[in-house]
């Protein structure tokens, strides 16, 4: 006899991320002899550094094992606060500030919160596949705010504005962005600012945790800026990205005084604590020197400038700078494929990894997205490779 276990219905309605499919068709691929090049997954090729790894090592000889305060240790959530206050020079107090295991995290929490039926969240689309999910797990009406090639992939305060309803409880912002490399510019989140102090019911989560990964100037507006909407404010932010820590499973968000104790209730009963030595770890990443992160991002200019020169001389794509994180999301419309099949195909028959736009939402239709999270000469590889395959 079949069991019928009857789990619950935001099971049915809970998506996934692409990328990890992608992940492991390639190493599949790859398994059976295939010569794969990488440009589906969003996480730097460079290893942690050095002294942040040895921060984990001392941590566990230093009997550092047990368990550690739910919302992290205290030198570390100090060290978070430091950080971003020198960084966007705004005061943070520490006791804002939870760990988390991962930049995810902070979106699942904040979700959860305000997620229910009846209420509406708005999301960025294109944007990171998870917002989308986790507002339909829990019931809430997922609502689409256009991430527009158009605008230089950037919000549009106007836009996203506009789509504010009496049940808008959440609006999720992300710049710089994933997948298109969007960076929101200063004017556009003042007038997104002034326009939400008309609606002082709607909580903001803005995910920055790319706002270190800049390129031509750039300049990142955290929404920690404004004391307006700090009430109601929830930062994302972690180490994934800056110190290439993906694996380590860390994170941390700013809560305002009203939701910490909710957040915190959650790190109880689901997580406990963030694992020890890395919470060492990210105290060391934190506050050792910061070269590292430089180094890196030289790296990711060169790159980023070898994927879009090379990607505008494909037939029938273009591609426009993106001005941060490390993607690049060119428009294929004129290659007369559909986007999905076009990364399949690239896959299949050409080694190289990459995710169809339609992963990101309805809007990421007719583009695809490359991170150039690999060496020049891969790069140059792969697109040798999309040439040869579009050009049959
Ligand atoms: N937010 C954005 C926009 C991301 O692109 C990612 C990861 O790709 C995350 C959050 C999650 O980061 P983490 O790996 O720390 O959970």
């Amino acid at each position: 006899m079949s069991v019928n276990l009857g789990i619950v219905k935001g099971f049915d309605r809970i998506g996934e991320e692409n990328a990890f499919a992608v992940l492991a068709r390639a190493q599949e691929l790859s398994n059976q002899g295939q010569d794969i090049i990488n440009l589906g997954i969003g996480q730097p090729d460079f290893p942690t550094p050095p002294n942040v790894v040895e921060a984990a090592v001392k941590a566990l000889h230093d009997g550092h094992h047990g368990y550690t305060p739910a919302v992290g240790i205290e030198p570390l959530r100090d060290a978070v606060a430091n950080d971003l206050a020198k960084r966007h020079k705004t005061p943070v107090s520490s006791q804002n500030v939870l760990i988390v295991p991962g930049g995810k995290v902070t979106m699942f929490a904040a979700i959860l919160m305000f997620g229910e039926p009846g209420a509406q969240i708005l999301y960025p689309d294109p944007g990171f596949p998870i917002y989308r999910s986790m507002i339909e797990f829990t019931g809430a009406t997922p609502v689409a705010v256009p991430i527009r090639e158009t605008n230089g992939f950037a919000f549009s305060a106007d836009e996203t504005l506009s789509l504010i309803t009496p049940a808008t409880r959440l609006i999720i912002i992300n710049s710089p962005a994933n997948p298109c490399g969007g960076v929101t510019p200063r004017a556009e989140i003042e007038a997104l600012v002034k326009g939400l102090e008309q609606f002082p019911n709607v909580a903001i989560m803005s995910d920055e945790i790319y706002d270190q990964m800049l390129y031509d100037g750039a300049e990142h507006t955290s929404l920690l800026n404004f004391p307006q909407i700090r009430d109601r404010l929830i930062l994302l932010n972690g180490w994934s990205k800056t110190y290439a820590m993906t694996g380590w499973r860390l994170g941390y968000s700013v809560w305002p005084d009203s939701l910490f104790d909710a957040a915190r209730k959650l790190a109880v009963n689901c997580w406990s604590c963030v694992n020890a030595p890395a919470q060492y770890a990210a105290l060391e990443a934190l506050t050792g020197p910061q070269d590292c992160v430089e180094q890196m991002m030289t790296a990711f200019a060169k790159r980023r400038e070898l994927v879009v020169r090379e990607l505008n001389s494909l037939p029938g794509v273009s591609c426009i700078n993106p001005s941060g994180a490390f993607y690049a999301f060119p428009n294929i419309r004129d290659t007369g494929w559909q986007a999905k099949p076009l990364a399949k195909e690239l896959l299949e028959k050409a080694g190289v990894a990459t995710i169809g736009g339609p992963d990101f939402g309805i809007h990421g239709e007719g583009y695809i997205r490359l991170s150039y999270a690999n060496s020049l000469p891969n790069i140059e590889r792969a697109i040798e490779r999309m040439r040869s395959f579009l050009n049959t």
